[in-house]
């Protein structure tokens, strides 16, 4: 009957950055095993409190956008190599030959991108949760007004232009769509990390469980 009771659908991941109670940072890195280097990133950053996880949880939430917008002919030829130019020296610091420097306009392009990339790590890590319900979609016994049950804050577009340093109107006309095109892409990342790291939770207590077992023999 006890085994009945410590089903991981029964265990809550109620926290937010610092990590998941019960599971060390090293098993959340363990639990990830198996994972795309996406959601390991942002598992590691998320629930183990490893903040050397956010550069490359950004680069590659960066490097999906250009790659996915760029087959779903969203990002042009020039767009897409502007991007994998920006990525380049974002790893290695300084363009690999002069002709991989970006001009002064893809530089701005690709930094206003990058902080979209950053918007959309934000909005998975901090920012998903509607405080009046605490993310649960319910609220005194019914579907919360706030969210619609989603559980989830809308970040206001403005507050997605300012974050983009941009105009609400060049949000609006360039950026909006881009971001919520994305969004489902951070929350898969998310429903992976958390399932891995329900199974690891449910052999922990598991073997918990068996050690008490022993002792109690
Ligand atoms: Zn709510």
């Amino acid at each position: 009957m006890a085994m009945a009771r410590l089903k991981p659908k029964n265990v809550r991941f109620d926290t937010g950055v610092g990590g998941i109670p019960d599971l060390t940072p090293e098993d959340i890195a363990a639990g990830l095993a198996g994972c795309k280097p996406g959601p390991v990133y942002l598992g590691l950053y998320k629930y183990s409190g490893d903040h050397t996880a956010l550069v490359p949880l950004e680069q590659h939430v960066f490097a999906h956008i250009g790659i996915q917008a760029y087959a779903q002919k969203v990002f042009d030829d020039q767009k897409y190599s502007a991007v994998c130019r920006y990525m380049n020296q974002w790893i290695k610091g300084t363009p690999a030959k002069s002709t991989d420097a970006l001009t002064e306009q893809e530089r701005t392009w690709c930094k206003t991108l990058h902080q979209l990339a950053r918007l959309l790590v934000d909005d998975v890590v901090y920012e998903n949760r509607h405080r009046t319900c605490g993310g649960t979609g319910f609220y005194k016994g019914v579907i919360c007004r706030g969210c619609g049950g989603s559980g989830r804050k809308l970040i206001s577009v403005n507050e997605q232009a300012r974050r983009l340093n941009v105009s609400n109107h060049i949000y609006a006309m360039h950026w909006q769509d881009l971001f919520e095109r994305f969004v489902p892409m951070l929350q898969s990342w998310e429903q992976t990390v958390l399932r891995h790291l329900q199974r690891k939770l449910y052999d922990a207590k598991e073997t918990e469980l068996k050690q008490e077992l022993a002792l109690v023999r």
